[in-house]
């Protein structure tokens, strides 16, 4: 259509002119390597990562030292065979050190931008970022998206928990045909509007993270006279979780497609074929870990990621700490980019039961999946563990109509089994999504909390 082509070929490269990006660039360029062999990838990232070692172990005061302590030249890395003389570096590193120790002395303060990322528990964490990485960023999701069929110049809607508040955001939705839609309140009545919005808007896209979707997909599913199916629903910033998107699927009648995406850039897309994500090798290189920091090839690991772009605050081997499972077996689209079959979260969702084993999020929600566990009878719609002090487990649980006692005790049964301790079921009319979007599955009491939870919420005898 007319738009697309004044979108792809206008509107981006007038807009790239006027902020000093390089989106069209890219954009171009990743659609061109979208099939490159594994051979041509690997040539890439090596190339790039030459030139990033050299440059941080001259410039950035952390490297500089660190070369120095282990007498390290930046000819010592030729490939990424070689990036373990590099050490593992995380957030909690990088905010201990302070921002300059990890920033360029040569690169130019003017051009680079300052990125502030709220994270989980609330300290915010600051770092550089530069145009041509921030170019890179935008390009690498801009190929998922038109992966899944959607063009610049198509219409889309984006999910978002907080109102647009800048002018020059709301102006940039009405260039980009992007209807901005607010979770503030999910109420029936707001739930009901967002609905007929998305019913009149007709986009090509729905971007969303899952737990807000995942409560409107549950109001259309029992509210039939909205039957507008979007192209592909877009998730990304949480885990989606198979009955999550088996319910986003049904209530909209369209695939949903998962993306992946942290500081330190390790962005990956769900394959059209829903056999896992296709890291953007392009952009980064994202390296599978486990324990021991052994590289792995099949199996589950940690992201450790590094950023072939960022010339300013360089990421080399960012410990993003979220979990994935990773395979070595070609995908069937042809695409030779790395595949991560599934993203398995942070580190510290965790539990340690009573008898030693340990849980991931991963665990409930496949037992919670009606495919599954057909004894629950499908009536599970939400639920929250939680691991109180003394280790003992309590479900939390948004039950529909099918749910009965004998539910609560298989669940009881079943889970007293695999945990080794005292479980209980507490059946709640709603499961609230936190400030950030995301909604916790697991929580681990600790001690601190109880004390202060208790003096707040124990009545005076
Ligand atoms: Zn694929």
């Amino acid at each position: 259509m007319i738009i697309n082509i004044i979108q792809e070929n206008i509107v981006l490269p007038l807009s790239d002119f006027f902020t000093g990006q390089s989106v069209h660039k890219k954009l171009k360029f990743l659609m061109q390597s979208k099939y490159w062999s594994r051979k041509q990838l690997d040539d890439f990232q090596n190339e790039r990562l030459r030139a990033l070692v050299k440059h941080t172990i001259e410039t950035v005061p952390f490297y500089i030292d660190y070369a120095r302590e282990h007498n390290l030249s930046s000819e010592d890395i030729q490939t990424k065979a070689d990036l373990n003389k590099l050490p593992i570096v995380n957030k909690e590193i990088m905010r201990r050190e302070g921002i300059e120790r990890f920033t360029s002395n040569a690169f130019p303060a003017d051009s680079r931008i300052m990125i502030s990322s709220s994270g989980s528990t609330g300290e915010p964490f600051k770092y550089y970022i530069t145009q041509e990485d921030y170019s890179m960023d935008i390009a690498a999701n801009l190929r998922g998206w038109y992966d899944m069929g959607w063009r610049l110049g198509d219409k889309y809607i984006k999910i978002s928990q907080n109102p647009r508040s800048s002018f020059l955001k709301r102006l940039q939705d009405i260039v980009t045909r992007n209807r901005y839609m607010a979770t503030a309140d999910l109420s029936d009545k707001h739930l009901y509007e967002m609905m007929q919005e998305i019913e009149k808007y007709k986009p090509i896209v729905i971007r969303s993270y899952p737990d807000p979707l995942y409560i409107m997909a549950q109001y259309r599913l029992s509210h039939l006279e909205f039957t507008f199916s979007p192209l592909a629903i877009t998730t990304t910033g949480n885990t989606l979780h198979p009955h999550i998107r088996h319910t986003i699927e049904k209530a909209f009648s369209c695939p949903v497609l998962d993306s992946y995406a942290s500081e330190g850039n390790a962005v990956c897309f769900e394959c059209l074929t829903h056999a896992g994500y296709h890291v953007a090798e392009e952009y980064g290189i994202t390296e599978v870990l486990d324990d021991n920091d052994n590289e792995i090839m099949d199996g589950m690991g940690r992201v450790v990621t590094t950023d072939l772009w960022n010339f300013a605050h360089p990421f080399i081997r960012y410990d993003v700490q979220d979990r994935v499972e990773t395979t070595a077996a070609l995908c069937s689209c042809g695409k030779a980019h790395k595949r991560i079959l599934k993203i398995l979260g942070r580190d510290n969702e965790v539990l340690t039961a009573a008898n030693g084993k340990r849980f991931i999020v991963h665990h409930f929600t496949v037992f919670f999946e009606p495919t599954v566990t057909p004894q629950l009878l499908d009536s599970i719609n939400q639920f929250q563990v939680i691991q109180h002090i003394d280790k003992s487990i309590t479900f939390k649980l948004v039950v529909n109509g099918n749910y009965n006692s004998s539910v609560e005790d298989f669940i009881i049964r079943y889970w007293s089994n695999e945990l080794g301790c005292k479980v209980s079921v507490l059946v709640v009319p709603r499961i609230p999504i936190m400030q950030n979007n995301k909604r916790r599955f697991i929580i681990i009491e600790k001690e601190d909390d109880i004390c202060c939870n208790s003096l707040i919420i124990t009545p005076p005898h």
